[in-house]
């Protein structure tokens, strides 16, 4: 559990290994910058044991890395594909040297607040949820071959929960040398709650009971309850919740563009005295000319 930080904002994280599997290939990391800029990152390996386990680990502490190390400046949507390319590049090296660990991948998502904004990223079937006004929003589009199919119409909601190959992922982290990440931004509004989880809890637990219990509790309290609903539901997977909500109070905002307005005005202002002046001076001067050239 995070302690509040400078804007109100308390998180909690938790894994489970279920009820079937005998490792938890699942990774998380939470990661701050600077006061407002924080990291949270979950991953689900796969491809074999130590492979899978290895895959979450080092993408999640790769870009935790990148993350802290950033030069000064860079943007936050730069960083977040910066941590995803890095973690990509690591993971594929790293199964390139080292054959028991070949083929390894895992999948990505990952949340960054930034002062009153944050940005969502992800590559494979972990996902991102907002709650708001008592909503649940899928931030997340999963690069898997049956939300592909349920994209195209040719498999329905439930066919798709049900579905052989439903663990199949499109994109992944480390399989190939380059990775391609989608990346969402979005305004933060006081009383946002997001949801970072793999598939062991939003494959196995449906949205409209992921909703009450992510919007009623208190952040450490609602992932105990998410990774229950999993347990409850025979957990067949390892389940990976992270639970940010943003306090009542409205996020700080940044005080600068204030002075540069302020400045830019009076910049005019001076700009127009001095026309003014030259333009009575002009006058002043045509004036004299004028009764110059009339005198007899
Ligand atoms: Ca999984």
């Amino acid at each position: 559990m995070t302690e509040p930080g400078a804007h109100g904002v308390l998180a909690a994280s938790l894994t489970d290994v279920g009820l079937r599997r005998a490792t938890n290939q699942d990774s998380f990391g939470e990661f701050e910058r600077a006061a407002g800029t924080r990291l949270w990152v979950v991953a689900d390996g796969m491809g074999g044991h130590r492979g899978g386990e290895t895959a979450s680990r080092v993408a999640v502490e790769t870009m935790g890395r990148v993350f802290g190390d950033a030069a000064e400046g860079t943007t936050p949507p730069d960083l977040l594909r910066a941590a995803f390319e890095r973690a990509n590049a690591e993971v594929h090296g790293l199964a390139r040297r080292t054959p028991e660990l070949a083929g390894m991948g895992t999948t990505g998502v990952a949340l960054l607040l930034h002062d009153a904004a944050a940005w969502v990223g992800h590559v494979g079937d972990s996902r991102a949820y907002r709650m708001r006004g008592g909503r649940l929003e899928a931030l997340t589009q999963d690069h898997s071959l049956v939300a592909e199919l349920q994209r195209r119409g040719f498999v329905t909601a439930d066919e798709a929960a049900v579905h052989p190959r439903r663990n199949e992922v499109l994109r992944s982290i480390g399989i190939e040398p380059e990775v391609e990440v989608d990346l969402t931004a979005l305004a933060v509004e006081p009383g946002d709650r997001f949801l970072l989880c793999s598939d062991g809890l939003c494959g196995v637990v449906p949205d409209d009971e992921i909703a009450p219990v992510l919007s009623s509790e208190t952040p450490e309290h609602a992932a105990r309850r998410l990774v229950d609903l999993a347990i409850a539901r025979g957990a067949p997977d390892n389940v990976t919740v992270q639970v940010v909500a943003i306090g009542d109070a409205a996020p700080a905002r940044t005080s600068a563009p204030v002075p540069a307005v302020a400045r830019r005005r009076g910049v005019r202002r001076v700009a127009l005295t001095a026309a003014l002046t030259a333009a009575l001076l002009l006058a002043a001067l045509l004036l004299l000319l004028a009764s110059g050239l009339s005198r007899p």
